[in-house]
């Protein structure tokens, strides 16, 4: 399994991750952007908002995303991983282009290899301010609420026209709620 775990900033999933830890310990945990040496400096450049150019931005991610699947992915294809963010947020991030296009270039900096099981953790308007305004925010989540409400409904968009295996959950159930859903969908 290539399990993702998808949502914008405070949508619970790292609070997902930790209980997925207990529950699968023979995984392999990792994330998008920041999985390997070289994507640790690109995610820094990319969440930093050093680029000025809307391209270049998409590129840093893009890089990340390449050799995150060369370095972390290719090599554990056989085993269970678990990556919090991936290609669905890399083409649902980049705002400024066409899906259609992002799909292509994502295409191509993942060799292809798509997650076998997509869980997007999906937040209410209400739900989303209250949870950014608890926390000291990067450039990205500057842009602000309505922005994030628009990449939340490319990620969906973005799963069906990949034709992948999902599972959309409401992010403001207990904690323990969602857990359960991740694990019948993962039994499944
Ligand atoms: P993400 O990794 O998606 O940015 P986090 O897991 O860091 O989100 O959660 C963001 C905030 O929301 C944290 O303060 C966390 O404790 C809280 N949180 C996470 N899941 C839930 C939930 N199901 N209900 C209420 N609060 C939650
Ligand atoms: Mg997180």
């Amino acid at each position: 399994m290539y399990v993702v775990i998808e949502g914008v900033d405070t949508a619970g999933k790292s609070t997902q991750i930790s209980a997925l830890k207990s529950k699968f310990p023979e995984a392999i945990f990792t994330k998008e952007p920041g999985g390997t040496d070289l994507g640790v400096k690109l995610r820094t450049m990319a969440l930093g908002g050093e680029a000025k150019s809307n391209i270049a931005e998409m590129f840093l991610f893009l890089a990340d995303r390449a050799e995150h699947i060369v370095e972390v992915i290719k090599p554990n294809i056989n085993n269970t991983i678990i990556s919090d963010r991936s290609v669905i947020s890399g083409i649902a991030y980049a705002t400024k282009f066409p899906l259609d296009e992002m799909i292509d270039l994502n295409k191509t900096a993942t060799s292809n290899i798509l997650p076998s099981h997509v869980i997007i953790l999906e937040l209410s308007k209400n739900e989303l301010v209250s949870r950014l305004s608890a926390k000291e925010n990067d450039s990205i989540e500057l842009r602000g609420i309505d922005y994030l409400l628009n990449i939340q409904n490319r990620m969906k968009e973005t799963v069906k026209k990949l034709n992948l295996n999902h599972v959309v959950i409401d992010a403001s159930l207990s904690i323990e709620e969602i857990e359960n859903k991740i694990e019948d969908f993962l039994n499944e």
